[in-house]
């Protein structure tokens, strides 16, 4: 196992290889994918404690602390349509099913989100391709955390 490259990984192939629909549900129902590991590994990093998929939690966040209320969403930046990025590009067959899909699931993401800030939590999203650079997800997690900085826990 190379272990020094666990980003290359995470990449999704070229749309013009698309995956089966059945690969592709595959990943989406997985818990613990790559960035998340990857994610909570920063976290941990930070000091920070947390829980993993806090199912009684609206919209069950992949990474959350109740006591002081925050979560995280990690989405794959195809799946959540990360706008403005080159992993989020269209299928270009089956567009239809697709469109829709994708709408789908971002709407349940605004909701999901909503729902926890309603709680009073506050909410990162942190996308697959901000995980593949080590720095940038080193600063938002930190700008995210940074109400805490000071607190003793
Ligand atoms: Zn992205």
């Amino acid at each position: 196992m190379a272990k020094s490259s666990p980003v290359a990984k995470i990449l999704p192939r070229r749309m013009r290889e698309p995956l089966t629909r059945s690969q592709m549900m595959g990943r989406i129902r997985s818990k613990n994918t790559k960035p998340e590991v990857l994610v909570r590994s920063a976290l941990h990093g930070l000091g920070l404690r947390f829980r993993n998929h806090a199912d009684d939690l609206p919209g069950k966040p992949d990474i959350a602390n109740k006591t002081h209320k925050w979560a995280i969403f990690v989405h794959g930046c195809f799946w959540h349509s990360h706008a403005g990025c080159r992993l989020a590009s269209s299928p270009k067959s089956n567009v239809g099913y697709w469109i829709e899909k994708l709408a789908r699931n971002q709407a349940r993401d605004t909701e999901k989100i909503a729902a926890l800030e309603s709680q009073g939590y506050r909410v990162l999203v942190v996308w697959e391709c901000e995980v593949r650079d080590g720095d940038q997800l080193q600063r938002a997690l930190e700008a995210f955390v940074a109400f805490k900085v000071g607190q003793r826990s």
